[in-house]
């Protein structure tokens, strides 16, 4: 794992005073930058070791990933896991069933890998198109096999601190933290966002690791008054750049979650003006990333996570982690 101090996606560095090696007072300091790619190549590293122990034991892991039609986004997302299956070991299968699939037809699939011993974990990538019954769907997923975490049961085990599966954006936010070696407990963790998948259990796992957690959402009142208390920022909204500069408590850690891409060039102006290698590469491509907080506004910060590179990479680690927790637990071993 490497944890650098960068000035690539920021705008002239933080003055916050300081001490340079000879005793003379300084004033440039910049932030943190967690870097996510780093932290999910050790945590993949981790993985590949640990198949190979129980591949010696005679356990494959295996994950069946689930994709319906065609949509890009989902195709790209599903290959990149079924890639990262094959280059740690695990066993994979991509079942691709027709845009027209009924919701009996999926429920049948989702049986028969319930009862499959070579498969550990079930993925079923979302969205999936409108005839079929989502919900019904992912509470039919055994939830010893629901790598993804979301069945009820999981979310109900997570509540009460039994051994569960997690979601894995979630835990890979708090896997950034603690590999980090930034404090948790005791800290004031605000998540802004209370989603099933990204907010709430991030918001459960922080409480679970003796953070203080306040969640805020579209209704919160004066949304500064909370983020400004924070120690730990969680941005989990899915609006660009919604946390702004004055926002954050300085010297906080930003963990932004948000992937927004943004295609106008001024509101791409509004977020990187001065950023003269976003800019290179926004005119090349035609578009870029933003998270869910305004670039300036990482400054501000102890620490960061930075978009892209920060909590993306970890969510594909986390999945294969959890196919590994997943065939530990089903089969009584220590997990
Ligand atoms: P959702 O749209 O499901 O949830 C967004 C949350 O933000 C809601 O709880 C909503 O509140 C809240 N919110 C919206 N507007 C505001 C506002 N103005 N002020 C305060 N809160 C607001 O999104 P997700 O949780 O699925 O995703 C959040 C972000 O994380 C997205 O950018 C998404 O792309 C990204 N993401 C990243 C992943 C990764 O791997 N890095 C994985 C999954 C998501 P309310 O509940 O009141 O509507």
């Amino acid at each position: 794992m490497s944890l650098f101090y960068s000035s690539l996606d920021l705008p002239p560095a933080s003055r916050f005073p300081g001490l340079s090696s000879n005793g003379a007072i300084y004033h440039e300091r910049m932030a943190r930058v967690l870097d996510g790619a780093a932290i999910a190549a050790e945590i993949k590293a981790e993985v590949k070791a640990e198949v190979e122990r129980l591949v010696a034991q005679g356990i494959r892991p295996g994950l069946a990933a689930v994709l319906v039609g065609n949509v890009p986004a989902s195709e790209i997302y599903v290959r990149s896991k079924v890639k990262t299956c094959e280059a740690l070991g695990l066993f994979s299968e991509l079942i691709t069933p027709p845009e027209t699939v009924t919701t009996k037809e999926m429920l049948a699939l989702i049986e028969r890998l319930n009862a499959r011993e070579d498969i550990d974990g079930i993925l079923v990538q979302l969205p999936l198109p409108p005839q079929v019954n989502a919900k019904q769907l992912l509470e039919a997923v055994s939830p010893d096999k629901d790598v993804d975490g979301f069945h009820p049961v999981n979310v109900g085990r997570l509540q009460t601190g039994q051994p569960a599966l997690a979601p894995c954006t979630a835990e890979g936010i708090i896997e950034i933290l603690k590999r980090s070696r930034l404090p948790i407990a005791g800290q004031n963790a605000v998540v802004v966002g209370r989603s099933d998948i990204v907010g709430k259990p991030t918001a459960i796992l922080l409480l679970a690791e003796n953070a203080t957690v306040t969640v805020c959402h579209s209704k919160t009142r004066d949304l500064g008054s909370f983020t400004r208390q924070a120690d730990i920022l969680v941005a989990a909204i899915g609006k660009p750049a919604l946390i702004t500069v004055e926002m954050v408590k300085p010297g906080a850690t930003i963990v932004d979650a948000g992937i927004n891409r943004v295609t106008d060039r001024a509101q791409f102006q509004r977020y990187f003006a001065g950023n003269e290698r976003r800019e290179e590469a926004f005119l090349q491509k035609g578009s870029t990333i933003v998270g869910d907080v305004l670039p300036a506004a990482y400054e501000q910060a102890g620490a960061y996570t930075p978009v892209p590179g920060g909590v993306g990479p970890l969510t594909i680690a986390m999945l294969m982690a959890n196919t590994v927790r997943a065939a530990k637990l089903r089969r009584g071993l220590p997990a």
